[in-house]
């Protein structure tokens, strides 16, 4: 058996950063940037108001000052004319700056009188946004980033109409047992629901993959070939159950029938022991125990970090945090153990029941503290390491 580190470098060796693709802002969102993008323009591309209020000449700008006003400035229509000695030109907020004007009285500071304005409060600062005062042509967002709201408003005020984004890493699912249904179905006396499927579907699609659920696979060699037949195209084939040593376990015997060459088998770690990965073509392939708790730790343990360095993200796992235990905790057995937990008020609760089943649990769990093999016991009080979920 080896260690959760040693499994996740095999993992790394399975698999290749994915090309880019061109995506249209509208798609960009959450996407990675794998090419630098460029500011077309400078922002603002004038000198401009941001202020409602008069432009005039910052040397003319005194108490009691009065001027004529000859003209308006407005946001996508600017004022052309010149501006002589005692003379205003109206302005509001995000309109061009005349040529001869420095500075804008806010509206508040002024009373007007047809045409005439007397500056009767105290003008502090200019109220001018110099051109290219946020970014200049040529600033650059630089990759690889993951695209926040935050930057495609930025790449939409460059004018940027399309980026350069990692393809998605198309994934395929196949839940594994003659007892599993899907949700919704009448399950027979036997049987129960699929809920693998869903959990990891949902968490890798978060991560940014593009994730296929095939139908669930029965525990024969035909099925197994079948669902891996269905999984063709993708660049990681995942399956759920079906990776332990019993007799109706028969996904290690359908992948070793279809040629793949396994990289390992079974990990040092609870829950997620009969974990199985190898290449199959050119699909990387991970078979996950079947167990839900630990199907979905084994997703976050093992598959996130595939995804981030398909998506050109690098292979370094984010460091674990730490805060004081709540209770006591037994010592650790020889495997590591990813405990569930709440982490509140800056103390770590392990929840009592860890068997690896209870989705109640992990649902109520935001942390999963991870306590090293042989881990002495730890008293309350003690820092612990957890993975935020
Ligand atoms: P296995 O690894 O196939 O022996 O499955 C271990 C346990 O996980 C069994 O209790 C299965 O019924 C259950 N199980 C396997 N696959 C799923 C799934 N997709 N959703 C929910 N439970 C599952
Ligand atoms: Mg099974």
């Amino acid at each position: 058996m080896i260690t959760v580190t040693e499994a996740r470098k095999h993992l790394f060796s399975l698999i290749s950063p994915l090309p880019s693709e061109d995506v249209p802002l509208v798609q960009a969102a959450g996407r990675v940037l794998l090419d630098d993008a460029v500011a077309r323009r400078d922002q603002p591309p004038f000198a401009a108001s941001s202020m409602d209020g008069y432009a005039v000449k910052s040397t003319e700008v005194e108490p009691d000052a009065m001027f004529k006003v000859v003209g308006e400035s407005a946001a996508g229509h600017r004022f052309t004319g010149h501006i002589g000695a005692g003379q205003a030109i109206r302005i509001f907020t995000g309109a061009p700056m005349p040529d001869d004007a420095d500075f804008v009285v806010i509206q508040e500071d002024i009373t007007r009188s047809g045409d005439l304005i007397t500056i009767t409060g105290t003008p502090g600062k200019d109220n001018v946004r110099p051109m290219g005062g946020d970014f200049r042509t040529g600033t650059r967002i630089t990759a690889p980033r993951i695209l926040r709201p935050e930057d495609v408003a930025l790449l939409a005020s460059m004018n940027v109409p399309r980026v350069a984004v990692t393809r998605r890493p198309v994934i395929a699912l196949i839940s594994t047992g003659d007892e599993l249904v899907m949700p919704g179905e009448d399950p027979g006396p036997d049987q129960i629901i699929a809920s693998n499927t869903f959990g990891l579907k949902a968490m890798l699609e978060q991560a940014g993959a593009d994730v296929r659920m095939l139908p669930i696979a029965r525990d024969t060699l035909a099925s197994l070939q079948t669902a891996f037949g269905l999984a063709a195209g993708a660049d990681l084939v995942i399956t759920i159950g079906g990776a332990s040593v019993g007799d109706h376990d028969l996904v290690g015997p359908a992948t070793e029938s279809l040629g793949m060459e396994r990289a390992f088998y079974k990990v040092l770690m609870r829950p997620g022991k009969p974990l199985m990965a190898g290449k199959m073509g050119d699909a990387a392939m991970v078979g996950l125990p079947g167990n839900p708790v630990s199907a979905m730790i084994c997703g976050v343990v093992f598959i996130l970090p595939m995804i981030r360095a398909m998506l050109g993200l690098g292979t370094e796992i984010p460091a674990l945090q730490s805060a004081p235990l709540a209770t006591d905790q037994g010592p650790n057995g020889g495997r590591e153990h990813y405990m569930r937990a709440l982490v509140t008020g800056g103390k770590v609760t392990v929840f009592d029941n860890q068997d690896s089943s209870l989705l109640s649990v992990l649902s109520q769990a935001n942390a999963l503290v991870v306590r090293p093999a042989n881990d002495p016991a730890r008293r309350a009080g003690e820092a612990v390491s957890f993975l935020p979920l």
